[in-house]
Formats: C-alpha cells, structure tokens, sequence
C-alpha cells in the first residue's frame, strides 16, 4: 500500500526583510477513509499546559455531581432493564446513565468518585482497567436488553477544551441502532486495506509504536487532530466483545501513552473506541485518541474551520516526531 502524500510550498515577502520565504506543507491521504490532513512546519500551535489545574479542581469540587457523597444522589440511574442496580460499578469506577443523552443509550463513567482531579500522568493501569470495564458491560447490557442497539463506542473528553462540560474525569458510552459518521466509515474499509496499512506502517517502522500482544500501536499518518495515535484490535468488532486480558492490554497501552503526553505537555485529550456490530467479518476494532489544546484563558483551539467545516486535519506536530517521542514506551 502506497500511503499518499502531496508537497505545496507557500510563498510569501516577510515583514520587515523583505525576503521572499518559501513554506511546505504536506498533504497526507489516510489510507482507511481517504480524508486528507495537513501537516504544517513546526509553529508552536500547542503550547505546553502552564495553567493550574489543581486550583481549578479545587474550585470546582464543591458543586460537582461526579464527587464521592453526590453522585448517588444527582446522577440518573439506567434503566432497570439494562441493569437491575441502576449503576455498574468495578473497582473504583461508577457507571451511570448520561444527563444528557446523545444516542438511544448513552452512558457516563467515573475513574473513581474520589478522583475530581486526575492529570494524564496520574491514570493508573487498574483505574483505566476499571472503568473501562464498566463501559464494556454496559456495551453487553445494552445489546442483551435491545438487540437493535449494535453500534457501540467507548469515548473520552478529558479535561475541558476537549468538550468534556464537567471537570471531573470520566469516559462516555454510546451505543445505538445508528452509527457515528466515522463508525460507518471505518465499517465500510475493506478488511484487506486494514491489513496492508499495518503492514505498510510495520515495514516503514516511522510511525509503529508497537504490538502489545493482540493490538498494534501507531501513530496516525494522516492526523485529524494533534499527536493523534491508533490502535488495532484484531479478531473482534466490537467494545461489547472485549474480554479481560483485552481490556488489561488496551489499559496498559493507553497508560503508556497518556504518560508520554503528559510528558509533552498535554493535559486534555479525546479518544474513541469505535465499535461496529458484533462478530462484523474482518473489521478490527479500532481506536483513536489526539491531544487538545490545554485549558487557559484565551486559549487557541485546536479545532478551527478546517477539522470543524471542511472535514481537514491541519496539525504542527510531524506523526512521525510523536511516534519517536512515545514510541520507546512501547519497546520498554
Ligand atoms: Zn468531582
């Protein structure tokens, strides 16, 4: 597989010298759904997080519904024919039905109603392990209560620029009868193109991160958003069909690399787990998960008309410099 790319150079008489400066910028093709993606010279889009989240946990604390002694009481339960108790609790994490529904069933899930305040260098193997458990049975729990409901996701907004409205840490579930725009996208790739892009990312090694056993690890060619990495999970479709030692490996993987954007000054992130329908014939259940901007007052946000309104990823981070920042994580 050829995976695609077009030089521009830009033009331009700088201020002040009046010298002519020539920019490249390159123009990737993802090779599953054929969306393009601009990668700029480094300009420093993504500044480093100088904000103090601490203190904004702290103000936020007292009225917040997710926090230990609250969130019995203000958060709506499931209903008793996804699950008896209302709530799915492992370990530490507390899974309850979304305020604000976004499909047929939508849930949200805490890390720990203790943990108002997790920075990304903080998550642990047991508490991603945890809840994304939750998430996965409620995935099963949905589809045994309503067979129609087969297209289910397993989402995170982590902090607020990454459209998370509450402060406190949490994934969301969406499972439904209708597919997400890129769920029915990624559905539709031919099996054998899923294949020869790991193949052609394996062979390349500039962007591999690495196998942790039965899921590749890379960072994404053709970026839609900053530092963003992918995750192949072959042999199931689906969030629903991840037993426990699938669940313990996308967990260690993810901890890996939200060390290493803590590392690199990221504090806020979004990730996506997108399923299709059970048992679906040669689709590997694939992942994806990008920093955002870091919260401050008058921030630059890292979704502009491009990614919102043309569909175009437009980032300053090479795929190619994040697989070498995170990459050795993943080689121990
Ligand atoms: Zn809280």
């Amino acid at each position: 597989m050829e995976l695609r790319r077009e030089l521009l150079t830009a033009e331009m008489i700088e201020p002040g010298t009046g010298q002519l400066v020539r920019t490249t910028i390159e123009v990737r093709f993802d090779p599953l759904t054929g969306h393009s993606s601009r990668i700029l010279p480094e300009r420093g889009l993504m500044p480093a997080s100088d904000f103090d989240l601490e203190a904004f946990a702290r103000e936020s604390q007292p009225r917040c519904p997710f926090c230990l002694g609250r969130v019995d009481r203000l958060t709506p339960k499931l209903a008793a024919r996804i699950h008896p108790d209302g709530r799915i609790a492992r370990g530490d994490a507390v899974l309850f039905a979304n305020l604000h529904a976004y499909s047929s069933h939508s849930s949200v899930s805490v890390y720990s109603p203790r943990l108002h305040y997790l920075p990304l260098g903080e998550i642990t193997q047991r508490l991603l392990t945890d809840n994304l458990a939750t998430q996965v049975a409620f995935a099963k729990a949905v589809m045994a209560a309503d067979p129609q409901s087969r297209w289910a996701s397993i989402n995170a907004n982590h902090m607020l620029p990454s459209g998370s409205s509450l402060f406190h840490p949490h994934l969301q579930g969406i499972v439904d009868s209708q597919p997400t725009t890129m769920q029915r996208m990624l559905a539709d790739v031919p099996p054998q193109r899923f294949d020869a892009y790991l193949d052609a990312e394996r062979r390349s090694g500039e962007r591999y991160l690495g196998d942790t056993g039965r899921i590749q690890w890379i960072a994404s060619f053709a970026p839609i958003a900053p530092a963003e990495l992918r995750a192949f999970i072959g042999g199931i479709s689906s969030p629903a069909e991840l037993d426990d030692d699938l669940i313990g490996e996308l967990a260690h993987g993810l901890v890996l690399i939200l060390g290493a954007y803590a590392e690199m000054g990221f504090q806020s992130f979004n990730c996506a787990i997108y399923g299709a329908p059970p048992a679906t014939e040669g689709y590997p259940l694939n992942l994806r998960l990008a920093c955002r901007s870091n919260l401050k007052p008058f921030y630059r946000s890292d979704s502009t008309f491009l990614e919102r309104l043309h569909w175009e990823g437009a980032v300053d981070l090479a795929p190619e410099s994040v697989a070498r920042q995170i990459g050795e994580r993943f080689r121990g």
